[in-house]
């Protein structure tokens, strides 16, 4: 993926890459923690440099609902979309809302050329509800 996108291989980049793919939706901390665990000692500002590098290139895609740290993931170019927990913060992927990209129809388009559309959807996840249905919330 690397070579493909003309970046340099390094130990780094491989250790940030392969973490972020196996914790979808991780702030940076956790990816830290994931690639010291692989490589031993690693700055953060290193592995801050890398995601930064790995964002620019599309091979990871950073994303960053209100309130919340930046968060990476490795589905990138397919346009979909996250659902955001208000009470506990937890992030899943949604896919496109229905067929391939009608979000991209924008009501107005203002004259621009869109080609990407973010969405994310807030509400309560299964846990959080079940703790605290609809009803008893302030
Ligand atoms: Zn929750």
């Amino acid at each position: 993926m690397l070579r493909a996108a003309s970046l340099r291989v390094t130990r780094p980049r491989v250790a940030v890459l392969a973490a972020v793919h196996e914790h979808p939706h991780a702030d940076t901390d956790s990816i830290l923690s994931a690639v010291r665990a692989d490589l031993g000692d690693v700055s953060h500002q290193a592995v801050y440099d890398v995601l930064r590098a790995l964002t620019v290139a599309g091979l990871i895609r950073r994303i960053q609902p209100m309130g919340s740290l930046a968060r990476y993931e490795s589905r990138t170019g397919d346009n979909h979309h996250h659902v955001v927990c208000r009470s506990c913060g937890a992030i899943a992927d949604a896919d496109c809302a229905v067929g391939t990209t009608p979000c991209l129809t924008a009501s107005h388009d203002h004259g621009f050329a869109i080609d990407e559309a973010e969405v994310i959807y807030w509400g309560w996840c299964p846990d959080c509800n079940a703790r605290q249905p609809a009803i008893d919330r302030k």
